[in-house]
């Protein structure tokens, strides 16, 4: 039997009283690694109370003691960046040195949220008015919840955690029920930082546990990142409840590659955003858009590479592409190749049927590349989350945008070429919050905002740096006069 992972309310480890749990799978062995409680909503207003409890006294310790539990904390995940990578690799599949780079954002993430001295710093004038100066403060907006998708859960936590233990909250963490060991691990470490009980909490669990988030009244605000109906879902409950709500959804972000793109690189850095996480990042690029003569050299190329990844298991040296997450997974992405077929795509590369020595149990989809996918199918505009990549053409850079802007999602777009003015016009005219210039993965670094638009986010301030520190904060204005004739007095 394995270990069911516990929760850690008001600074201490509790073993959930759920009577569901979840197994928790290694994709690339299919063995049960742990298991995960479905949190009831009872340990959820145990950990809000907690939390609520806590924020009034916490609030009031100055930002530049509360970042010196931050700093603590760096260490610690510097120190054991080896053994949370591992993890990583083992309940999500990824490579090696994926894991240990989605840790290394998540430690920029510290770090930046310990410039909240700086960053939390309010406004003023003196003399609006004869006398009268005013001055605008931010104030902490209370104990908030951060609900995670399956895919960096190692990261994703920290676009927001930090922020909100900087800026003075206290934080409910419910990890992804598909991979929820590697915040175990972290809460292990944030257990041996010292800080107060009921500052940070994690509450492991599902949709019944998200509800109870969702409609708690001391929970002020809630940050979630997971697909677009349940980014919906969330933002819609939170708001209807009072809650101010930020919920960053899925993605199928489009790449187009110019007749004057370095190929070379584009293909290199190309193959590494279709296929690296497997596919299964929210800034892949999943659809090329090929302009004019990049076709036939870009396919030809493409194909080559796609052949060429190396596919297997995340520790062992020299692999490029982990499974993806789960046998449901890689039965709804084989599914989605034939019907790729059926709306008239070709197969230029097929990745389905082939097994990996040794792990012939583990959840692999090798690279697939499809081409002459039609724009406006279902494979074209369904985000897959997996190792499959459409072709798909345009005459001209003008038409080419006109299909990016065509879709509903806006997470990212990516341009290759080694025109300026071609690069300048994509990033004026497209509809998307990121955007890569011959750059295949456009995350945003902590100091900026995570900025997904259209159905890729819900809300109006992104995870990440200032927009983070708004979000978690309150604006409270201050006119204030004090007579002359008082002074006088003294
Ligand atoms: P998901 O939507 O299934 O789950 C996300 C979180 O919501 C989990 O914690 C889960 O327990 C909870 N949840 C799921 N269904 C729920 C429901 N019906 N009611 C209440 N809570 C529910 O997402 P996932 O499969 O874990 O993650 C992959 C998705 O996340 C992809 O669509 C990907 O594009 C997206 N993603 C987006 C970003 C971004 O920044 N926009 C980043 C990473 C991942």
């Amino acid at each position: 039997m394995q270990e069911t992972l516990s929760n850690y309310i008001d600074g201490q480890w509790q073993p959930s009283t759920a009577s569901e749990t979840a197994p928790i799978h290694n994709p690339a062995t299919a063995e049960v690694i742990a298991r995960v409680p479905m949190s009831p909503g009872a340990e959820v207003d145990r950990a809000a109370r907690a939390a609520q409890a806590a924020f009034e006294e916490w609030r009031r310790v100055p930002a530049v003691d509360r970042v010196q539990f931050l700093f603590k904390l760096k260490h610690l995940l510097e120190e054991h960046m080896d053994a949370i990578a591992r993890c990583i690799t083992n309940e999500c599949g990824k490579t090696y040195d994926e894991s240990a780079g989605e840790m290394r954002r998540a430690i920029e993430n510290v770090e930046t949220a310990c410039g909240i001295p700086t960053l939390m710093q309010g406004w003023n004038n003196e003399d609006i008015a004869r006398g009268i100066d005013e001055h605008m403060f931010r104030q902490p907006i209370g104990p908030v919840a951060i609900i995670a998708p399956f895919n960096f859960p190692g990261m994703i936590p920290f676009w927001f955690l930090p922020y909100a233990l900087a800026t003075g909250c206290c934080a409910i963490v419910k990890p992804s029920d598909k991979c929820p060991v590697a915040q175990q691990h972290i809460f292990r470490l944030i257990e041996g930082i010292g800080l107060p009980p009921g500052v940070i909490q994690l509450v492991n669990g599902g949709k019944e546990t998200v509800d109870a988030i969702l409609d708690h009244p001391a929970i002020r605000a809630v940050s979630m990142v997971g697909s677009t109906p349940t980014a919906r879902y969330i933002y819609r409950r939170a708001a209807e409840n009072g809650k101010r709500a930020q919920c960053q959804g899925g993605a199928k972000n489009p790449v187009v590659v110019m007749p004057d793109a370095d190929y070379d690189s584009a293909v290199r850095i190309l193959s590494d955003s279709a296929y690296g996480c497997a596919g299964q990042r929210c800034l892949a690029l999943s659809v090329a858009i090929t302009v004019g003569e990049a076709r036939d050299v870009f396919r030809e190329r493409f194909a080559e590479a796609t052949a060429a990844r190396v596919v297997g298991y995340g520790l062992d040296k020299g692999v490029q592409t982990g499974p993806v997450i789960s046998a449901e997974s890689k039965a709804r992405l084989e599914k989605a190749i034939e019907e790729a077929t059926a709306e008239g795509a070709s197969i230029l590369v097929d990745g389905r049927g082939k097994k990996v020595p040794g792990y012939e149990n583990g959840y692999f989809l090798h690279p697939t590349l499809l081409d002459n996918v039609p724009h406006n199918g279902r494979t074209a505009t369904t985000e897959l989350f997996g190792p499959v990549f459409s072709l798909m053409h345009a005459d001209t850079l003008e038409d080419a945008i006109a299909m990016v802007n065509d879709r509903t999602y806006g997470n990212m777009a990516s341009i290759f070429t080694s025109s300026g003015a071609a690069a300048r016009k994509f990033r004026a005219e497209v509809a998307a919050g990121n955007i890569g210039v011959n750059i295949g993965v456009a995350a945003p670094m902590a100091f900026f905002p995570f900025s997904g638009w259209r159905a890729s986010f819900f809300g109006d301030l992104h995870g990440q740096g200032k927009h983070a520190v708004e979000f978690f904060t309150e604006t409270k204005v201050v006119v204030e006069r004090w007579p002359k004739e008082w002074s006088r007095k003294f």
